[in-house]
């Protein structure tokens, strides 16, 4: 990028810094309330995207922060575009108005810069139910892990919802997120200030209470893979493992979204060891990721983590595993490293597209496992019931 791009990007930047005191209040329509500091017009919004929006454009910078600012206040379909903070919650709260029979939101707590964390429930109303528990954007520079969450909501749940319920968890690591919005794309921790260090932010993947601080986690605050002072020392972990305990009753999988490498992993993480249900797993996973590759080619492996990308401690799937959640699963997204964490808009639909085959998958056969179908599936290939049941 030449110096003046570099300069466009820096003043979108200050820019967006200017804008950080903007909340979002769900209780009535969306309102923003600015900082008090800075005195917005209703075209304030739009002066900034002419600044610097017609100054990029001009020179044909191709800078993937400008979308904040292109995007902030404008309706845009998340199908081919990565969604602010912002606009995530605008959209969280818009279908939980317009679908109230089915989805449902709940505060499960705050964020270290106290900002709101909202669940979101999806499911008929009638019944007694199991669930399936997923989130998105642990990790904050992995953007199109929330669009997959998003990409999720939105499909058509119809079938897919009888005798289940499904939390959605859409932005785990929203403090984290939004920094990678404003000030560092590649930022990948939470933002909690830490005692006696000038470092920022803890490894929230990193946090949970399971072999907590043993392998691939620092105790040094200054590193990616810090783990925090203690287990669960992190207000978005507790909010989560706080929430799951409660509901260990009815949550049956638990699905974490990440990139990027192409993968779906099962426990264990912090073991070579292989977990009492292996061969289950694994052929679970083995499904999902034939899934994937029946739509557009894309090869995923599988495995446990630490025999499949790397032994790591303190990590949520191991953590719900140990809980008793029996088929916990995490995914790395597309794409294998060409473009890593800065993957191009233009991959969010194929890759959602793809991911949701094999999710679709994991709930067919959590249902034939758990005996939630109304009928015995007769086949025997179940990759040839998949493409019945979701064709
Ligand atoms: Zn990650």
């Amino acid at each position: 990028m030449g110096a003046y791009a570099d300069l466009v990007c820096r003043v979108h930047s200050i820019l967006l810094s200017l804008l950080s005191g903007i909340q979002l209040f769900h209780k009535a329509d969306l309102q923003l309330k600015v900082s008090p500091a800075y005195k917005p017009t209703s075209d304030y919004l739009h002066v900034i995207k002419y600044i610097v929006i017609q100054k990029a454009h001009l020179t044909g910078i191709d800078c993937q922060h400008l979308r904040e600012v292109k995007d902030s206040g404008v309706a845009t379909n998340y199908e081919n575009s990565y969604y602010s903070f912002i606009q995530i919650s605008a959209w969280i709260a818009r279908i939980a108005k317009k679908n109230p029979k089915l989805v449902s939101r709940i505060h499960i707590g705050n964020t270290f810069e106290n900002r709101p964390m909202y669940l979101l429930k999806v499911g008929k109303p009638s019944g007694l139910k199991k669930a399936i528990f997923m989130d998105c954007g642990i990790h904050a520079r992995e953007w199109i892990s929330p669009s997959f969450c998003q990409w999720f909501l939105k499909e058509n749940m119809t079938d897919i919802l009888d005798n289940m319920n499904f939390y959605v968890l859409p932005v785990f690591n929203i403090d984290g997120y939004i920094w990678s919005w404003t000030q560092n794309r590649l930022w990948r921790k939470n933002r909690s200030t830490i005692s006696n260090s000038s470092c920022v932010g803890v490894d929230l993947n990193r946090n949970f209470n399971v072999a907590w601080g043993t392998i691939d986690a620092s105790k040094k605050p200054c590193d990616e893979t810090y783990c925090g002072s203690s287990a669960e020392s992190e207000p978005e972990t507790r909010a989560v493992a706080t929430f799951i305990r409660k509901q260990l009753s009815s949550i049956k999988a638990y699905l974490t979204m990440h990139s990027y490498s192409q993968m779906i992993l099962f426990p264990y993480g912090y073991s070579y060891e292989k977990t009492m249900n292996h061969e289950e797993l694994n052929e679970i996973a083995k499904g999902a990721v034939e899934a994937i590759e029946s739509l557009y080619g894309k090869k995923y492996r599988h495995g446990t983590s630490a025999a499949t990308i790397y032994p790591s401690s303190g990590c949520s799937d191991d953590w719900t595993y140990n809980q008793g959640i029996k088929y916990s699963f995490t995914f790395e997204l597309r794409d294998k490293g060409k473009h890593g964490f800065l993957l191009p808009e233009s991959e969010i639909k194929p890759t959602c597209e793809e991911i949701m085959l094999a999710v679709k998958f994991i709930i067919l056969e959590l249902k034939i496992l758990l005996s939630l179908l109304q009928y015995k599936p007769v086949l025997k290939s179940r990759s040839l019931m998949f493409l019945i049941l979701f064709p």
